[in-house]
């Protein structure tokens, strides 16, 4: 992988893709135990980003990740709007200047991670986006820094961030608005984290196909 071989719009095709082919589900889970606006606030993102492709295909990795970061959060609303837009913010700073290889994809990644951390003031178990992405993302670190092979360490990754959003289905929520509703959050799979790992997936996915 070279910074000039990553371009960023077929990965927000992907998601978008997903995130439509998902439609009635996220909105389902978030109306379950949150108010609702999950996969609205997602799309409305993922269009924005679209409406800004010819600016996004000139700029470098860096530049396009920052992009995208002010883009939803200037637009997509919900914690979740936030959350991203915080994400790919740190992600494009923690691009800046770097070879881009698969070690450094993964430490974006991870930084990434972790400033949606930061910026809920969340970690593991609290049945979140952050119980797909923590596991996710140090799925990835572990693999690349064993030397294994991208493909196999994406599909670990993607098998991560499935058990990772399947774990929260269970759990009792301690943030966002699913946190309200005590014991009645229970059996419910938490909204974020089923985009998130869906996200994840089409991404490595469309690595994979490459
Ligand atoms: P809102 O909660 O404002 O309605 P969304 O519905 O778009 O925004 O996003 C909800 C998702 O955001 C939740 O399903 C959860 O995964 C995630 N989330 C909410 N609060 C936090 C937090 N403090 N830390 C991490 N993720 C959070
Ligand atoms: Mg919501």
């Amino acid at each position: 992988m070279s910074d000039s071989s990553i371009t960023v719009l077929p990965f927000i095709q992907a998601i978008k893709d997903t995130i439509n082919n998902h439609a009635d589900e996220i909105a389902h889970l978030d109306q379950a135990i949150g108010d609702g606006d999950h996969l609205i606030n997602l799309q409305r993102g993922v269009d924005a980003l679209l409406n800004n492709s010819d600016a996004l295909k000139q700029l470098d990795f860096s530049a396009a990740l920052s992009k995208i970061g002010m883009t939803l959060m200037s637009t997509m609303g919900g914690a979740s709007g936030s959350l991203f837009g915080s994400m790919f913010v740190t992600m494009g700073k923690t691009a800046k200047d770097k070879q881009i290889d698969s070690q450094t994809v993964s430490d974006i990644f991870t930084a990434g991670v972790e400033s949606i951390k930061a910026r809920g003031k969340a970690g593991m178990g609290e049945k979140t986006m952050l119980d797909t992405l923590i596991p996710a993302s140090s799925s990835l670190q572990q693999s690349i820094s064993n030397g294994v092979e991208l493909s196999v360490a994406l599909e670990d990754m993607k098998k991560a961030a499935i058990d990772g959003m399947e774990s929260t289905k269970d759990m009792l929520a301690t943030k966002g608005r699913a946190s309200f509703l005590g014991e009645r959050a229970r059996g419910h799979i938490d909204a974020g984290a089923r985009t998130s790992q869906l996200m994840l997936c089409a991404i490595a996915d469309c690595i994979i196909e490459k």
